[in-house]
């Protein structure tokens, strides 16, 4: 049996966040500490953060071992999450220590707890009964024992906090100090449930079941949009709370996260704690304790928040799991909805993966035994999914410069005629996505990558979309010096938009692109408002394809179909059908039916004609036979290395280097393709070359990339990235 608790002089081993690969002996302070303690340690002249990780390997002479300074006030790391960690580094070959960054994203752990005001409701009575003051104390009244911050409580009263403190100064309201990082409201389960459908209601209880089982499983709930997976996996985050223990819910969208805390609120009566970039720091903060103290009983949020020190997590859901963004590209690597699975069995808990599309992986994996698969099969209330059809560019009539086919044309004004909404999409940010000289030929590309730079003519500036460099657009071409002769190459959604704006000068028009919001709330605001009919036509990019509700949207418009089948990504099929199955989802919401137009230069490829017949299973076949012929993922492994650096002979030099000593990877018959330049061959300055690995399923992949990897000494300013299953090859 391991040794749990360790004695004041006692070795500790203690992980730190610092880039070594090994653990720390020290000696453990005075009144000892458990294993897993979160302590504050000296490193050279600094002090840092650990967590005290085992017994101490005692190779140092011990009479040099410092003392752990002291134990912080916190949860101490459960054994269930070093061991999380432990295998998330092993599977995507990262560092101990980076791991332990991603579990301590908070700041201010080792502070001791901060204080505020808060205010209730005192003994004594005022001597003058104002108006004003008579709100406050109705306020107060009304709920009970709970109290308020000074500001919480001047605003819910509409008066100024003068007249809060004037009543504290003569007792009516009495003022005291309490922690700042306060628990959160509890959740009741039976708060505000719908009546479901049967459909829903058996899909709930299958989850319901799981959940009680107390044992770990997985399910794929698929179901269109609208047909009320949220509703059901709701019921699956209340049976967690019943049964005491924590539920988390990922999204993959930060912009998506304020609509479901209103839904999360209407369930369950109060607000979940939030997780993700937009939450502050002392928020942030206070999550993390309230988690690690089972004192929050559900989180909503980012991919990171799967390394929050749950005490007893007993759910986790990841919605639109197909979604892209749940790979993480940059620092740790690693695909947020596999390592959901993996954290849920070393806790006894359920995973829930609901998606309108999801990954061939998901599917994959129902069709091994290995998850289960629910299905709603209609969406709530009279809507079906729209009517699809292709426009086929080959023989529509489009003007030079133009991108809106006269049949897309007539059904988007037949749409806005009756008073509903038509939305218009392309993927592309910016007003167009190449800017050519007239003269000269010249593309204005990027200083710093091997890209074009982009035109956002809303920003009146030229993009990166790579680096996000931006620069002013030009009067002369760079190249040839020729003045007036730049021209945009083809369209963006802001180009777009200036079409849409010709043709129905009459209509309302909104664009809905990242780039053009400054805040998550702006952008919400804007949503709410087209929501509520404050637009006819919507013309947006991948952002309007996640989740948002339009309920009077009765016609989708896809500007270019073929968009996302051209380059060599093995996923293009994949992502194609997701996408365009995503968008035209939007469309008919409500009780009116609505009606999804793709145009498309070849209407006859597998992918579009599987777009249009909505026929999912033969698809999925299809591409899943083709992956298995090939042997790649998820019927074969892979992993992606890319080297960079600033000197372009270094990367080659080392890549060609790499792939002639690959003796660990053919041991275990895998085998190195490349080094070639990467798609994106620079950026920020960097060159970069890419190796792919290939190997059988059943390959002990990890353990001979580390053997590989290892032989070679890296020169300075050279990077090596290791991306086991890589999503995305850039
Ligand atoms: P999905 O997550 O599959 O897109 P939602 O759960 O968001 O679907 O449901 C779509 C809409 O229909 C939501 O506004 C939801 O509240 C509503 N809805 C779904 N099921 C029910 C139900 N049984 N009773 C009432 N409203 C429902
Ligand atoms: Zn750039």
């Amino acid at each position: 049996m391991s040794q749990d608790f360790f004695h004041e002089g006692d070795l500790v081993g203690v992980l730190t966040a610092q880039p070594l690969d090994r653990l720390l002996d020290y000696k453990a302070p005075e009144g000892g500490c458990w294993l897993g303690a979160f302590v504050e340690v000296p490193l050279g002249p600094r002090k840092v953060l650990g967590v005290v990780w085992g017994p101490g390997q005692g190779n140092f002479d011990i009479a040099k071992v410092r003392s752990v300074i002291r134990v912080l006030d916190v949860a101490p790391m459960r054994e269930e999450m070093r061991l999380f960690l432990g295998k998330v580094a092993d599977y995507t070959l990262t560092p101990m220590s980076a791991m332990l960054r991603l579990a301590t994203r908070a700041p201010g752990l080792g502070d001791a707890p901060s204080m505020r005001k808060v205010y209730r409701l005192g003994d004594a009575d005022p001597d003058r009964l104002t108006d004003a003051r008579a709100k406050v104390l109705e306020v107060l009244r009304d709920y009970g024992g709970l109290s308020f911050t000074l500001g919480e409580l001047a605003e819910m009263a509409g008066v100024s906090t003068s007249v809060v403190k004037g009543l504290v100064k003569q007792g009516a309201v009495s003022e005291e100090d309490t922690p700042r990082d306060t628990p959160y409201p509890a959740l009741d389960p039976d708060y505000g449930g719908k009546i479901l459908t049967k459909d829903q209601a058996a899909g709930a209880a299958v989850l319901r079941d799981g959940v009680r089982s107390g044992r770990y499983g997985t399910t794929l709930l698929k179901g269109v949009t609208g047909s009320g997976k949220t509703e059901v996996y709701l019921e699956a985050v209340a049976e967690c709370l019943r049964q005491g223990r924590q539920a988390l819910v990922l999204l993959p969208e930060i912009a998506l996260t304020s609509e479901f805390i209103t839904r999360v609120e209407a369930r369950f009566g109060m607000k979940p704690a939030e997780w993700h970039s937009g939450v502050t720091l002392t928020e942030r903060r206070r999550c993390w304790k309230m988690v690690g103290q089972g004192a929050a009983q559900m989180v909503v949020g980012a991919r990171s928040a799967l390394y929050l020190p749950f005490r007893n997590l007993g759910l986790i859901v990841v919605d639109e799991e197909h979604d892209t963004s749940y790979k993480q590209e940059d620092g740790v690597v690693y695909n947020a909805r596999d390592m959901a699975v993996l954290r849920a069995s070393l806790n006894d808990a359920q995973v829930v993966l609901a998606s309108a599309t999801p990954s061939l992986e998901s599917w994959a994996n129902v069709e091994a035994g290995k998850y289960r698969r629910l299905d709603l099969t209609s969406r709530f209330g009279a809507a079906v999914m729209p009517d699809m059809r292709a426009i086929d560019m080959r023989v529509e009539d489009v003007p030079q410069g133009r991108w809106i086919s006269p049949t897309l044309q007539e059904g988007i004004a037949a749409r806005i005629a009756r008073g509903e909404q038509a939305l218009v999409f392309l993927n592309r940010r910016g007003y167009a996505p190449v800017t050519i000289c007239r003269a000269c030929g010249h593309q204005i590309g990027c200083d710093h990558c091997d890209a074009r730079m982009v035109e956002h003519r809303f920003l009146k500036r030229l993009m990166c979309h790579q680096c996000g460099e931006t620069k002013p657009m030009p009067e002369a071409c760079p190249s040839c010096e020729a003045e007036g002769k730049l021209a945009p190459v083809g369209p963006g959604v802001e180009r777009i938009s200036e079409e849409v704006a010709a043709l129905f000068p009459d209509a309302r028009v909104a664009v809905l692109s990242s780039d053009l919001f400054g805040s998550a709330r702006a952008l919400k605001e804007k949503i709410e408002e087209i929501a509520k009919g404050e637009a006819d036509i919507i013309i947006g990019t991948q952002l309007v394809a996640k989740g948002h509700n339009f309920p009077l949207l009765t016609l989708v418009g896809v500007i270019d179909a073929d968009l996302g089948l051209q380059g060599s990504d093995l996923r293009a099929a994949e992502r194609t059908f997701q996408l365009m199955r995503q968008v035209a989802g939007r469309a008919g919401r409500a009780e009116t039916p609505g009606e999804a137009l793709l145009q498309t230069y070849q209407p006859e490829h597998p992918v579009i004609r599987a777009i249009l017949s909505g026929d999912e299973e033969s698809f999925w076949a299809a591409e899943a036979a083709e992956r298995k012929a090939a042997g790649v993922p998820p019927y074969g492994r892979m992993a992606g290395i890319v080297l960079s650096s600033p000197d372009v002979q270094a990367v080659f030099d080392l890549g060609g280097e790499m792939a002639r000593r690959d003796g660990p990877l053919r041991r275990i018959g895998a085998q190195v393709f490349g080094p070639a330049p990467a798609p994106i061959a620079r950026i920020r300055g960097r060159h970069r070359v890419r190796l792919l690995v290939k190997a059988e399923k059943g390959a002990p992949l990890q353990a001979a990339l580390a053997e590989w990897a290892g032989q070679f000494r890296l020169p300075n300013n050279l990077r090596l990235q290791i991306d086991i299953d890589p999503q995305s090859f850039y």
